[in-house]
């Protein structure tokens, strides 16, 4: 079985290794995936063998704390945001006190350097006792306030799991203990107590800036959810009241009017209204909703008012489930991240080593124990992995919660990055390119009358949700009779029998495949014709004509500036599929069956290239999942859209420039996070080490805790850049 925990007292990507490897230590563990941003922990036990409180205790034995998550997930992002508050508080009080400490103590330590003026008492030439004192006692104050990172840092090195906290304790302990025993031994001249502190205080700071980037990336999930109302108006027993929308229930008629917002997804049962989809879809447009329209949660109705009856609340509207998906994705690793994750694993005991080789070196080579002691903090401080730890998943987070805005969701980080590598994006027509709102163009009768061919035709097509049957439907306008059997058989049509005889209603493929005779038609250019037959004779056929969305045009654009070559599959006939591809300049193939088209998608591949597919129906699912990126559009059905890596809730094709934009931009900024995170404490370690001692250049420890913060701050900030 699956169970979730809450995790507490993580600081960094090495906590996550070592929670990780505590659980997975146990017996009857299947899989244990710690994210560090939302602090939890999925586990994957056998039930048999081990339960939750073991688990748990396990954690705690790490020296960590972990709770099992409570079920309302409502609840828990409350108290979530809640602790992260807290967090916050904390964090600013304490830096605000580290600074007012410091800043007193580096004018006592460097102030005789530049010539500032110190009162007699404190002066280091006249009073040397109690100006080291005083120094010693700032420091140590500014320790007590930042007493959690001994605390953290010393509990898990004494576990043998050191943590970046450990690196802090160390490297402040050795620069206080160094500074109090020379000091004790009357030199007072080299003193180091005023680094101590500024490690503490530097840290802290680049911890608090941690913590308001994670603030503002959860913001972008619970931004969403916050778009449905705390409260709405129902029907309840003849009159109207309110109740909070947990309360909601399947089958609640609610009412809304203008300025308010659904609380669930439903059906309008009377009024009418438009409503604003724009924080769901992207799509500008209000759409005009009146009875028997869809409706959905967190849409805004602009003007009018009606009563719409909800067929999914809570945790089963598409907007519950959208922000489950971002949620997912932007807590998932894109493969990028692996490098990152196997360093960090094993950084803080390199760390540790290299700074005490550094310290012997310095004995040996150097004969002295001040150098030593302080080239050693110096490495300490300046390597703290946490940047390395936050690289990937905050700017997955930011751009998973970015992307979403515009009504396009990734299902995963491994989506988000591939996107941008595809060359070739291949679109399906019918309802992708085209509005999918087919209009009967003509009917052609070949025996019986029209009546009969249309009610036919109508009968069969209930099986099918394809556009197709939808404008045969609408056109027929009654609701036409029922038939035994019937099935839809994807990228051929509908069949059924309808008074003992088998009729059947698709394309030309389906005819020849049931063995009717084709009659000969003088089908318009364009069209896309569907057959029907009876009892194995043609009884004539309906033309639909389809209009490409008024945004194909640009999108296809779009995608050729940026260099991708476009393509369209289809199972709609040569002509239709010609007219279509000629207006828009790109490639196509038709009269493809469903496992046509993936076998398309493999040729490209094999050819060499990263193929992207857009699509929508029942038969576009297995090209979906045979594409190196699926993307379902919106409108599409449940299965294409399960078996796709992204989904563009709108029926926009320009969404797909904006993904790869998006896709391109956030792996451009990983990289160089990870590149600050990696190279830049790469390439200080040897610095801190005093390589360049004898060049004259050193890093004292506050500068080396100066960058390592600058480090996490800078990769934060760069990861922020993606909400623009
Ligand atoms: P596309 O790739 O354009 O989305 P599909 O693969 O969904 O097309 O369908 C391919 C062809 O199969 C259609 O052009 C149509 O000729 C036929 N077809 C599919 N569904 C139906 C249906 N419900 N009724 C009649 N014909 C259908
Ligand atoms: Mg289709």
């Amino acid at each position: 079985m699956k169970a979730k925990f809450d995790l507490r007292g993580m600081t960094c990507a090495a906590c996550a290794a070592n929670i990780t490897r505590a659980v997975n230590a146990l017996k009857g563990i299947n899989s244990v995936e710690v994210r560090i941003i939302q602090s939890d922990m999925t586990v994957d036990f056998d039930e048999n063998r081990l339960n939750e409180d073991e688990i748990i205790t396990a954690v705690t034995r790490a020296g960590y704390g972990a709770s099992l998550q409570d079920t309302v997930k409502a609840r828990r992002r409350r108290e979530q945001r809640e602790a992260l508050k807290k967090e916050m508080a904390q964090l600013r009080a304490r830096t605000v006190i580290s600074f007012a400490l410091m800043i007193p103590l580096m004018y006592i330590s460097m102030g005789p350097m530049a010539d500032m003026p110190l009162p007699w008492w404190l002066d280091q030439t006249v009073q040397p006792t109690v100006n080291w004192i005083v120094q010693a006692v700032l420091s140590l104050a500014v320790c007590i306030v930042n007493g959690k990172f001994f605390v953290h840092g010393y509990g898990s090195l004494f576990r043998l799991m050191p943590n970046m906290d450990s690196l802090v304790a160390l490297g402040c302990t050795a620069s206080f203990g160094y500074s109090l025993y020379a000091a004790l031994n009357g030199h007072v001249m080299h003193l180091y107590f005023d680094s101590a502190a500024t490690i503490l205080t530097l840290v802290t700071l680049g911890k608090f800036f941690e913590a308001r980037t994670k603030r503002s990336t959860q913001g972008s999930v619970t931004d969403l959810l916050d778009l449905s109302p705390k409260t709405v108006t129902v029907m309840r027993n003849g009159g109207e009241v309110t109740v909070e929308a947990e309360e909601l229930a399947v089958g609640d008629i609610i009412s809304v009017r203008s300025g308010e917002s659904l609380a669930a997804d439903g059906v309008v049962v009377d009024g009418s209204g438009e409503v604003d989809v724009s924080a769901m879809t992207g799509e500008s447009q209000p759409l005009f909703r009146a009875e028997g329209d869809e409706v959905f949660t967190a849409s805004k109705v602009t003007s009018g008012a009606f009563r719409y009856r909800a067929e999914k609340v809570g945790e089963d509207t598409f907007l519950a489930k959208t922000a489950a998906m971002v949620e997912q994705a932007g807590a998932s690793k894109p493969p990028i991240a692996r490098l990152a994750d196997k360093i960090s694993g094993i950084f803080v005991p390199c760390v540790l080593l290299i700074a005490l080789i550094t310290a012997i070196l310095w004995l040996i080579f150097g004969k002295n124990g001040e150098n030593a002691v302080i080239h050693a903090v110096t490495v300490l401080v300046v390597s703290c992995p946490c940047a390395l730890g936050l690289a990937t998943p905050i700017s997955v987070m930011v751009a998973t919660g970015r992307a979403a805005k515009e009504g396009i969701l990734f299902k995963s980080a491994e989506a988000l990055e591939n996107a941008c590598k595809c060359d070739v994006v291949v679109f399906d027509k019918t309802g992708t390119l085209t509005t999918g709102e087919m209009t009967v163009d003509s009917v052609f009768t070949v025996s019986g009358s029209e009546d009969e061919l249309v009610s036919v035709c109508a009968s069969l097509e209930q099986a099918s949700t394809h556009p197709i049957a939808a404008a045969i439907l609408n056109y027929y306008k009654s609701s036409p009779a029922k038939s035994e059997d019937n099935v839809y058989i994807p990228g051929q049509g509908a069949a059924g029998f309808i008074d003992g005889d088998y009729c059947i209603a698709g394309n030309a493929r389906m005819m020849k495949e049931n063995g009717v005779e084709m009659a000969e038609f003088d089908l318009p250019s364009g069209v896309t014709p569907v057959y029907v037959a009876r009892d194995d004779n043609m009884l004539g056929c309906i033309c639909l004509r389809d209009r490409l969305r008024p945004t194909t045009k640009g999108a296809v654009a779009d995608l050729q500036k940026m260099g991708v070559r476009v393509m369209m599959l289809t199972g709609d006939n040569e002509s239709s599929a010609a007219v279509a591809a000629g207006e828009l300049g790109i490639d196509y193939a038709a009269s493809l069956l469903p496992d046509g088209k993936t076998g398309k998608i493999q040729e490209l591949s094999a050819a060499g290239s990263r193929v992207m597919m857009v699509g929508d129906g029942i038969n576009d699912a297995p090209a979906l999942a045979s594409a190196d990126v699926g993307v379902a559009v919106g409108a599409g059905t449940d299965i294409a859209i399960d078996s796709a890596e992204a989904v563009l809730t709108g029926s926009d094709p320009s969404g797909v420039a904006a993904l790869i934009d998006i896709s391109k931009r956030t792996v451009k900024n990983i990289r160089m996070n990870l590149f600050w995170a990696l190279f830049y404490n790469a390439l200080c370690i040897p610095v801190a080490a005093g390589v360049l001692h004898f060049a004259g250049i050193d890093m004292s420890p506050a500068l080396a805790a100066a960058a390592m913060s600058l480090s996490s701050v800078c990769v934060c900030t760069n990861a922020l850049r993606l909400r623009k």
